[in-house]
């Protein structure tokens, strides 16, 4: 299947590389796989009804640090954020599963807690666990979720579909949960050498929960179909802006003018930001982890949206294929370079 004869460093494909090489042998048989690899969510065909369904894994150093990160709120977060690519084919998620890896360092009390935090986002997103696995782990914890929803065919939305000139817009605000992790690592070292030291977290509330504890946007699915708006393309904002409007863009073959000033920052985004001398439109484009929609939606569609602060017009689609342009805010214009979370690269874990 694969001819490769030399050793090849995995990190010489990065993430996408490596899954499209991986997939490139693997043709659907089955007339009822309507989408396979490369969206937020595959899709199934099952009678008049589409059901989407995503697996996403959290390992324990890679994903999340179990010395600030409380397993009631890992448990939550790892369904929002599982939830997320459901919503992202405009689909309403309806159940998961969960596999555990765990090792004897887990008490009872705390794989407990860990499902507490499952159970409060299958509440809060109405869906059901179905099932799962539980194993024993070396490497400390690892969970794999699957999650599954259910869409129409006319209101299922891709990658791809984004045309020129349609409205590019991306819900709630960016960079915090990046933001937040920043605050976390840094009062952890401060902990790590001043044990008896206070963390100093609520300055900073609203971004270290943007970390902790995400939330998947299901709230704008329904809000999307009570505002009879299908986007025309749509993903989850899980590595970031910039990254992701790559994949919208290469997948719809369109690029995209952006506008820092129209970037929605929390002001305590901004402040962290220049707490840590960083660029707050910079970590705003390029923070990961915030879960949030980024889709675009006809020029007809504005004024459906126009007075919800939770939406954002943040730019739109142009005729220039995969090129990516930020106008900032002094008056330049600039080609944006995807810097999302790659996996294997040589300055990630
Ligand atoms: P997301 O960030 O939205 O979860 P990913 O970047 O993880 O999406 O995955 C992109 C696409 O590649 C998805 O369709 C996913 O199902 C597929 N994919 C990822 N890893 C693998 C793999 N190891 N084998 C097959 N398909 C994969
Ligand atoms: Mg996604």
């Amino acid at each position: 299947m694969f001819e490769n004869t030399e050793r090849t460093e995995l990190s010489a494909l990065g993430e996408f590389g490596l899954i499209s090489h991986l997939s490139k042998h693997f043709t659907s048989k089955n007339e009822s796989t309507v989408l396979g690899i490369g969206d937020d969510a595959a899709i199934v065909k099952l009678g008049n009804e589409m059901m989407a369904i995503s697996t996403d894994s959290y390992i324990e150093g890679v994903h999340f640090d179990l010395m600030f990160h409380p397993l009631k709120h890992l448990g939550y977060k790892a369904v929002a954020a599982t939830v997320s690519d459901i919503c992202a084919m405009n689909a309403i998620p309806t159940q998961i599963l969960v596999a555990i890896g765990l090792s004897n360092r887990f008490s009872l009390e705390a794989v407990e807690e860990l499902y507490e935090g499952m159970r409060l986002a299958c509440e809060k997103y109405n869906i059901d666990l179905i099932g799962g696995d539980t194993s024993s782990s070396r490497s400390g914890l690892v969970l794999n979720l699957t999650a599954m929803g259910r869409v129409e065919e006319s209101k299922l939305t891709l990658r791809k579909g984004a045309q020129v000139n349609d409205l590019l817009v991306v819900t709630g605000d960016l960079g915090g949960a990046y933001m937040g992790l920043q605050i976390l690592e840094r009062e952890k070292k401060v902990f790590i050498e001043h044990p008896k030291m206070q963390p100093d977290l609520e300055t900073y509330d609203y971004i270290v929960g943007r970390q902790l504890k995400a939330e998947a946007r299901v709230d704008v699915i329904q809000l999307l179909d009570d505002l009879k708006i299908i986007p025309t393309s749509m993903m989850d904002v899980s590595d970031g802006v910039a990254s992701e409007l790559f994949h919208l863009g290469q997948a719809s073959g369109v690029g995209f003018d952006i506008y820092e000033e129209k970037l929605p920052i929390d002001p305590q985004t901004i402040d962290a930001a220049l707490e840590f001398d960083l660029n707050p439109s910079i970590m705003a484009l390029n923070g990961g982890e915030d879960y949030e929609l980024l889709f675009t939606i006809k020029q007809e569609d504005f004024d459906k949206i126009k007075n919800n602060p939770d939406f954002t017009v943040i730019g739109h689609a142009t005729d220039m294929v995969n090129i990516y342009r930020l106008n900032t805010k002094a008056g330049n214009s600039f080609e944006i370079k995807a810097q999302g979370w790659e996996h294997f690269s040589s300055d990630n874990k």
